[in-house]
């Protein structure tokens, strides 16, 4: 019996999910939110019941000694020493590794390095590492890259076209992100094809962040977040792909200053900043059939960008055999599935499965056999697959 823990760990909370490696099933799973604030939400599910609490979490560590008490006090486990290993998200690994890995004081130090890229997370992602170490002095650790998967890009896909020195001198160039649940759900669209040999997939992962990929013979050759996840597609509150010049014009003209324009990017754009209803798609979306102009243009705005991107990975790949539709939007929206293939239908000879988009359940082909490419929606797992990753590199 071999217990190991998958943790994301973001500034203010912390994601579990507690699986029995043997059978790769999820004994438990849950998220700490607000930590560091008095009414701190503590959500565990296991055996079927959810359990939510709120109380005073002032930190990470106790809020990772409080699921460990839990974990004990229930009953889920009878002693910590039954969890062997800790599996970290890491959200960026930048270009020192295209793979997992077992973390040590070189890798704590690369993650730290990063956090220039990634100020929100990497930090996070060391104060998770350094609450679980404490815990369970015992347990193995690793960490599971976002970026890894799309090490795989050419230059000429990463290298953005300003003087070369930027890259040289300072690291900027496209990373990407979301690698994780597009390993997993690319590897799962080729298990479905029946693991040929050569393979085009285009992955949509669209959720409140959203990221698509090009994946040719199981490796990424190109993905459209950037530098950071403030590239590409339009999302809940980020912009995506922009003019600079208008993050130029907006300092100049409207006297507004930098960082103040970036949290707007990041925090007040894309579905929220259009529709001025919300940043959560079932929200614009119901308000967009209900008749508000501003939040169908919102939708409308989402799709053409989906569009946009899966017509450049399929000029990239030479031709699709799959799409796949993952994370919130990707995996729960049927009429996002439906207007999206619609608008691609004419010119890739997509033929929806009317029956299957919408009543199917779970991993699934929604196009009818005579499609000239397939389309799944395939719910995305990047818990299971940082368990694994963490379970080989650790032998356990
Ligand atoms: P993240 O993991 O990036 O926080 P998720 O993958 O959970 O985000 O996706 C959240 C998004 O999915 C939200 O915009 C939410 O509105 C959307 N979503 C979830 N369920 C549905 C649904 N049934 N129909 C439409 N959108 C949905």
């Amino acid at each position: 019996m071999s217990k190991i823990i998958a943790v994301n760990a973001g500034s203010s909370s912390l994601k579990f999910q507690l699986f029995e490696m043997d059978d790769e099933h999820v004994i438990t799973s849950g998220v700490i939110e607000r930590i560091g604030f008095e009414d701190a939400i503590f959500t565990i599910k296991y055996d079927g019941e959810k359990v939510i609490k709120k109380l005073e979490i002032k930190d990470h560590s106790q809020a990772v000694e409080l699921l460990l008490d839990t974990l004990i006090k229930r009953n889920i486990v009878a002693s910590l020493d039954e969890i062997k290993a800790v599996g970290h998200r890491v959200v960026q690994g930048g270009s020192y590794y295209n793979q997992s890995v077992i973390i040590d004081e070189q890798v704590l130090a690369h993650i730290d390095e990063l956090k220039k890229l990634a100020p929100l997370h990497n930090p996070a992602h060391l104060t998770g590492y350094y609450a679980f170490e404490k815990a369970i002095p015992s347990a193995g650790a690793v960490a599971v890259f976002d970026t890894a998967f799309h090490q795989t890009l050419k230059p000429k896909c990463y290298i953005y076209p300003i003087p070369y020195r930027f890259y040289q001198e300072h690291k900027i160039r496209k990373y990407g992100a979301h690698g994780t649940s597009h390993f997993y759900v690319s590897s799962r669209v080729r298990d479905l094809l029946g693991n040929p040999e050569h393979s085009k997939i285009i992955v949509a992962h669209l959720g409140a962040g959203g990221s698509l990929s090009a994946v040719k013979d199981g490796i990424s050759i190109n993905t459209s977040m950037g530098f950071t996840p403030l590239a590409g597609l339009m999302m809940g509150t980020r912009s995506g792909d922009l003019d600079p010049s208008v993050i130029d014009y907006m300092i100049e003209q409207l006297g507004m200053d930098m960082k103040e324009l970036i949290s707007i990017l990041n925090k007040e754009s894309g579905l929220l900043g259009v529709s001025g209803v919300s940043s959560d798609f079932r929200d614009v979306e119901r308000a967009a059939i209900h008749g508000n102009e501003r939040a169908k243009l919102a939708v409308d705005i989402f799709f053409r960008r989906v569009i946009a991107y899966i017509g450049r990975y399929f000029i990239a790949l030479g031709g699709v055999d799959a799409i796949a539709f993952t994370a919130g939007i990707g995996e729960n929206s049927v009429t996002s599935r439906k207007e999206i293939l619609s608008l691609l239908s004419e010119a890739l000879g997509i033929i929806i499965d009317d029956e299957a988009n919408e009543f199917g359940k779970g991993e699934r082909l929604i196009t009818k056999p005579e499609s000239k490419v397939k389309v799944y929606v395939i719910p995305t797992n990047e818990e299971l697959v940082i368990a694994r990753d963490t379970k080989r590199l650790l032998a356990l």
